[in-house]
Formats: structure tokens, C-alpha cells, sequence
């Protein structure tokens, strides 16, 4: 029986006890998808409220002022610090009490972690790592938004000890997704590879994260998406479903007809295939995903995380697998 190397593993085997990653939300953060830097819009799923329902909008400050890496100065700056503080403390109290954790890992989830001032990042990065009982930090990013002053930064703290994990959107290898879904990568997929040779050279984890069910896609092609994206290099995966949020374009494509989900059988088997393809030393992010928001539209199946993963473990057991 093979056991599938999960996240909760991962840190078992690494720091000897249960790690929690805790999502940090901060205003001001947005995407050069969204704020018309390479595209507006974004990603015709996004709705970034359904992955960090704890965003938290600061009072009194404007909400047009935006991240940006050319920002001169950064006028949130405080008040993020004590965002980042009040969800840390928030999290870290409550996990402690009802689960008994004690170490974690700070993720910065919501839009693109590291499009900021670098002196922005610098003071986040610091500020979150001094908590009590982090081990590391997680940060979701896209290949485009990652350049060599963000990876010496980080690969500072991994000199410290940190555990440092980079989380980049790699969704789909194929452009032609990549356009339909409004990527607006500003460079090509491909460039992924030496991008996360960079990171990596630095101590710093790779974790790709790919979308299965996107427009127009074939199970050949999904399965040659992972091929692909292992081929990069990576340390770790995250592997989830498309699901349609209200008020997106996906949305609007769903309800004229344009787009139908992945079932849930089709996506199991999938995971299963996947996971045959993928190497034993590789950290299984995620293989799932659910949104219990009433703005989940589509498919119904993703209303419920615990089917999903009932499902999954009884399949990947036939097959010798235990996730
Ligand atoms: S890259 Fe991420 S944050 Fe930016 S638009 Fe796409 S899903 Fe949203």
C-alpha cells in the first residue's frame, strides 16, 4: 500500500507535530490581471472573497489604493501589519484551543502575494514569521509576478531556517486555456521551468497548483498538463476542480450554456490517474476543493468537501493508495 505524501504528512515527518497553515487576506493586495496592469477582469473563475472569506476591508482607507511593484510609497502599510496580526492571532488562538497546534505556517492566499513594493513584502515576510510558533510561510504568486528580488528575499529566510513555500498558478500548460481563461500571463508557461529551477536553486519549495475541468479541456490534456508541469520541477502539487462562483464570467458562460463542470466520477478518476503519475517525494498540496458559500453555482459536488474526499480515499484505497 503506498501512502500518498499529504501536506499534514509532509510536516509530520518535517517538524514532528501538526503544522496549520493559516490564510492571511490584506487589503490593498489585487493582481496585474485585475488592475489592468496586463489584463482586467482576471481569471474568468476569480472571486478571490470564495477562497479567503476572512477578507477583512480596513476602515477609513480607500479602497482604490492598490499594490503594485512600483508603488512609491505604501500608505496601507500599518494598517496591513495589523491585519496580518489580528488574522495570525485570530487563527493560531483558535487552532490551538480546539486542535491543540501549535506550529504553523503564515499563507498569504488571497490575489498575488508577491506584487508589492519589495520594502512591502520585506516588512509582511518579517512581521509574519516573527509570530510565536511559525515555522514558515506559504504565498501564492503567478510565474509573472516573481523576480530575482522576491527569491533573494525569500531565500534569506530559508537560510534562517524557515520553511519557505512559493504556491505558483500553473492551472494549464496549453495557451490556448491560458488565453480562454484570461491568464494574461505576461510570459509564456513555458518559462515556468527555469523559474522554478530559480526558486528552488534558493532552498525555497515549489508548489504548482493545476485546475482540472477548465474550458475546452480533454482528459489528455489535463493529464498532460501534470506531465508537463512535473517536468518543470516542483516539490509539491495542488490539485483541484473548477467550480463556477456567481458573478464571474465563468459564471455567465455556465448559465448560457458555454460551459459544463467536470463530474464528480470523471474528476475522481482523474485524481486517480494523477496520482499513479506522480512521484512518491512529491507533497500532495491538495486534491480537492469546495466552497460552502452560497455563491457556489456549479457543480453541486463541490458543495461538499467531505464527499469529495470519502470518495477519493475509497478509490485511491482500490488502487492501493491511502491518501
Ligand atoms: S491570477 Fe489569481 S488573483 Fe489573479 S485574476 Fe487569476 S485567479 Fe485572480
Amino acid at each position: 500500500m503506498r501512502e500518498i505524501l499529504s501536506l499534514g504528512r509532509y510536516f509530520q515527518a518535517r517538524f514532528g507535530a501538526r503544522v496549520r497553515k493559516i490564510p492571511i487576506s490584506l487589503q490593498g493586495f489585487t493582481c496585474p490581471n485585475i488592475d489592468g496592469t496586463l489584463a482586467k477582469g482576471g481569471c474568468i473563475y476569480c472571486k478571490n472573497e470564495s477562497f479567503s472569506p476572512s477578507l477583512i476591508k480596513i476602515q477609513n482607507l480607500p479602497a482604490t489604493i492598490t499594490m503594485r511593484k512600483n508603488l512609491a510609497q505604501n500608505p496601507l502599510l500599518q494598517a496591513q501589519l495589523s491585519q496580518l496580526e489580528e488574522q495570525f492571532l485570530w487563527h493560531a488562538e483558535f487552532n490551538e484551543r480546539k486542535f491543540g497546534v501549535q506550529k504553523f505556517m503564515v499563507y498569504f492566499q488571497s490575489y498575488t502575494n508577491t506584487y508589492a513594493p519589495i520594502s512591502t513584502l520585506q516588512a509582511l515576510y518579517d512581521k509574519a514569521l516573527s509570530f510565536e510558533g511559525v515555522v514558515g510561510m506559504s504565498i501564492g504568486t503567478r510565474i509573472d509576478c516573481v523576480d530575482e528580488a522576491v527569491l533573494d528575499l525569500l531565500g534569506g529566510y530559508v537560510k534562517k531556517g524557515y520553511e519557505i513555500w512559493l504556491e505558483y498558478g500553473i492551472q494549464s500548460v496549453y495557451e490556448k486555456t491560458l488565453t480562454l481563461i484570461n491568464r494574461a500571463h505576461s510570459v509564456p508557461i513555458s518559462s515556468a521551468k527555469a523559474l522554478f529551477a530559480a526558486t528552488r536553486a534558493r532552498g525555497i519549495k515549489v508548489c504548482a497548483h493545476l485546475i482540472y475541468g477548465l474550458p475546452g479541456e480533454s482528459e489528455e490534456m489535463m493529464l498532460h498538463s501534470l506531465e508537463s508541469t512535473l517536468g518543470f520541477g516542483v516539490d509539491g502539487l495542488k490539485l483541484h476542480p473548477l467550480y463556477v462562483m456567481r458573478d464571474t464570467q465563468l459564471a455567465r458562460m455556465y448559465e448560457a450554456g458555454r460551459y459544463e463542470p467536470i463530474d464528480l466520477e470523471s474528476y475522481v478518476e482523474l485524481i486517480v490517474k494523477s496520482l499513479r503519475a506522480i512521484p512518491e517525494s512529491i507533497v500532495l498540496h491538495r486534491i480537492s476543493s469546495g466552497a460552502h458559500s452560497g455563491d457556489l453555482l456549479a457543480p453541486k459536488w463541490c458543495f461538499d468537501k467531505n464527499i469529495q474526499m470519502r470518495l477519493l480515499r475509497e478509490r485511491l484505497l482500490e488502487e492501493g493508495m491511502v491518501y
